[in-house]
């Protein structure tokens, strides 16, 4: 038997009266065992949270900023053994939850630089207009209160990261929930948060149950939420509370558009071997892998055969192998999902190039041609290892057809045109345009967050920091 893993209830370990055992998605070994609070245990969470805003709102940014850096370092010296356990509990290869532990390790570092500029004042003059002379108004940013973070499976650590780093380096209380398939990354924060002098109370990391979560959302001491997670649990969310600030970080299909000037073999082959990595990477269970293709009709004869052969050439299995690039997804019913909207696309017409098939939790990289406009995995998020590749006549209709989707998080666009960049920036729906590369890179300081259903607001350290406090203006009369 597993020991139990505690939960943090208000900067302390806590342990109710459930539990929740973690499955490795890969071979079911149980990973751990995780406490669960009960409803009093998560109000005691709210309350000590909401008592002690004011006092965390005015700790001073140096110490704000040490406990941010500590928790870095700290992460730097176990990355290991997290990264173990990411992919324990995710299925992530052991390469790949090496480079999410990186990440959050950023992340805090960013967070305490942030923490250190952050709120300085601004001063704006007034006298440029008879009514304001003699007067001068200078504005602090202060925070709204407590936020509630919730977190989604696919990044444990990281994504848990970037709610609770800029609410420390903000001044807020936070209340962070991780994801119920895999809470271990999340709860280990919890370890490093306690070894510094941040106040009790300023944060609690409880895996509440979805069922409790209602109650939590509505809770009217939190008037910040940070959602990231699925577009039905998001607007669920906003819908529920319609005065509260939501930030929604939710799905996309990300495309990759390869345009006639990308066309040299060795263009083709990186264009090529990005989009295979990066439609497989996390198992394509990232919110900007590569599901879409869109190739220049001039280039796709000689992408499509690089692209299969570079899926082909994807190491799946164990993620404990240092070799594998694809494992598990993150349970079998998640595989069946991806199953059945690949036969239904294939019963519509579309033609299989590789992969199909199913083994348990595991999906093969699988690429696709001919989908119809109208299946499943043409319109929704597909969230598992697999590629529709489509041709198109010119970089309009390539454009159009990224744009063809409810979905708008970020797209890549292979080009080499300087002119040909600053139109897709212009014309493509997303919150973010990489030009030369595939969707799927994100910087944790850059803003990231996406247009029409992929989400609401912004994210990177700095751009929920702002997220999370409001501006305050005081006007100075008589100077
Ligand atoms: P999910 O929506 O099922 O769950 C996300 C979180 O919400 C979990 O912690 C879950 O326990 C919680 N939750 C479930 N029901 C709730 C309720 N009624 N009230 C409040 N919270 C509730 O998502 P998931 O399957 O964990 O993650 C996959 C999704 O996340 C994908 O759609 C993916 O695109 C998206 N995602 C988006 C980003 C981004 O930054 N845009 C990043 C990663 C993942």
């Amino acid at each position: 038997m597993t020991p139990t893993t505690p939960f943090w209830l208000a900067g302390r370990q806590a342990t109710g009266d459930t539990t929740l055992d973690v499955t490795s998605p890969w071979d079911a070994h149980t990973v751990g065992t995780v406490a669960i609070p009960t409803p009093a245990q998560i109000e005691e969470a709210v309350a000590s949270a909401h008592a002690v805003r004011e006092d965390f709102a005015a700790t001073p940014a140096h110490t704000r900023a040490a406990a941010l850096d500590h928790v870095s370092r700290r992460l730097t010296e176990r990355t290991e053994e997290i990264a173990r356990l990411i992919s324990a509990e995710n299925g992530k290869p052991i390469k790949w939850a090496r480079g999410e532990v990186g990440r959050a390790v950023s992340v805090f570092r960013f967070a305490a630089e942030e923490a250190r500029r952050f709120n300085g004042g601004d001063a704006q003059r007034l006298d440029t207009d008879a009514g304001g002379q003699g007067r001068l108004a200078f504005t602090r940013r202060f925070p709204k209160g407590v936020v509630l973070g919730i977190a989604p499976f696919n990044f444990p650590l990281n994504l848990c990261a970037h709610k609770i780093a800029p609410a420390i380096a903000a001044g807020a209380p936070i209340i962070l929930k991780p994801a119920p398939a895999t809470p271990l990354s999340g709860l280990i924060l919890g370890e490093l948060l306690a070894e510094t002098e941040l106040p009790a109370g300023s944060w609690s990391i409880l895996p509440v149950p979805n069922d409790r979560m209602p109650e939590l959302v509505r809770d009217e001491r939190l008037p910040v939420i940070s959602f990231t997670g699925s577009e039905t649990v998001g607007y669920a969310i906003m819908d529920s509370v319609p005065r509260k600030h939501c930030t929604l970080e939710l799905g996309g299909n990300g495309a990759a558009v390869v345009l006639a000037d990308y066309a040299s073999d060795q263009d083709l082959d990186w264009a090529a071997q990005r989009i295979a990595t990066f439609s497989n990477y996390q198992g394509g269970q990232s919110c900007i892998s590569v599901q879409r293709v869109i190739a220049d009709a001039s280039v796709y004869d000689r992408l499509l055969p690089r692209i299969v052969a570079a899926v082909e050439a994807q190491v799946t299995g164990d993620p404990n192998d240092e070799a594998t690039d694809v494992g598990p997804l993150v349970g079998e019913a998640a595989a069946q999902r991806v199953e059945s909207w690949v036969e239904e696309a294939m019963t519509a017409g579309a033609k299989l190039l590789t992969g199909g098939e199913r083994d348990g939790a595991s999906y093969a990289p699988t690429v696709l041609t001919d989908v119809p406009a109208d299946a499943t995995i043409a319109c929704e998020e597909i969230f598992g290892p697999v590629l529709t590749v489509r041709k198109v006549d010119g970089e309009e209709a390539a454009f159009a057809a990224v744009n063809d989707s409810k979905y708008g998080l970020q797209a890549g666009v292979f080009t080499h045109d300087l002119q040909t960049a600053f139109r897709a920036h212009r014309a493509l729906e997303v919150g973010g345009v990489v030009i030369g590369d595939v969707p799927s890179y994100r910087a944790d300081q850059m803003p990231y967050g996406g247009a029409k259903q992929s989400g609401v607001g912004r994210e990177g350290v700095r751009f929920a920091m702002d997220d999370y406090t409001y501006e305050r203006v005081m006007v100075l009369t008589g100077l």
